[in-house]
């Protein structure tokens, strides 16, 4: 029986990289890797401290929650994370955080609009919010799959926190950092009672359709 062991490695060295960043701590949040394989994601199992986790400790599923490996309960968001990789073939990594800066914008209810060019190039248009459902239930999965289906890579989960995209695990780290420094300087510009200002709409459209372009190329089977 295969134990899909690169994939939960990934998922364990990822994990220690977004805690030893800042972006995820103790057993808040959740992350997973798609299997194409397999039609199966490799996912971080439910309360464990990240940085006592083992590849072991690390489930796979099926894409319809079936185990396939390990012994551990998986991560509530689970089914989130199954039905958003359904949804959008392009999406091959997932990152649940709940960072500080984009959570909280989400409190109180400001998406992010076209700040900078790496924003809209990697994350897209603008960040939206999701709007609260309860975590782990099936409202919150049917809101993520209605929001998810514009493209976006980044979100902000109202009261909760972010969910980000890549087409690989790397992008998606990296697109982790791009939305932390956005939602921060966003807030910094609110806090001191300022507009902010906001990339051509020429340009956001232009950074757009390129970001469009590369999940054309990574939806292909
Ligand atoms: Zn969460």
């Amino acid at each position: 029986m295969a134990d899909f062991i690169e994939y939960r490695q990934l998922i364990v060295k990822t994990a220690v990289e977004l805690v030893n960043k800042g972006y995820l701590s103790a057993t808040g949040g959740n992350i997973s890797v798609r299997i194409p394989s397999h039609q199966a994601l490799a996912v971080t199992p439910s309360n464990l401290d990240y940085l006592h986790m083992e590849v072991s400790d690390v489930c796979v599923l099926d894409l319809d929650l079936k185990p396939l490996a390990g012994e551990r309960k998986p991560s509530i968001e689970s089914a989130m994370h199954a039905a958003i990789y359904k949804t959008r073939p392009d999406v091959n990594a997932i990152l649940h955080t709940h960072q500080a800066y984009p959570s909280a914008l989400a409190l109180i209810g400001k998406p992010i609009p076209a700040l900078f060019d790496e924003q809209v190039r990697f994350l897209g248009r603008e960040v939206n919010i999701i709007p609260y459902q309860p975590s782990g239930s099936g409202l919150l999965v049917e809101a993520v799959v209605k929001h998810v289906n514009d493209h976006h890579n980044a979100y902000l989960m109202a009261n909760h926190g972010a969910l980000v995209f890549g087409e690989d695990m790397i992008r998606a780290v990296g697109n982790v950092a791009v939305l932390d420094k956005c939602a921060l300087a966003y807030l910094l510009t609110l806090c001191a009672g300022e507009k902010a200002s906001r990339i051509p709409d020429a340009a956001r459209e232009t950074l757009f359709t390129q970001l469009r372009k590369d999940q054309e190329k990574y939806g292909l089977d």
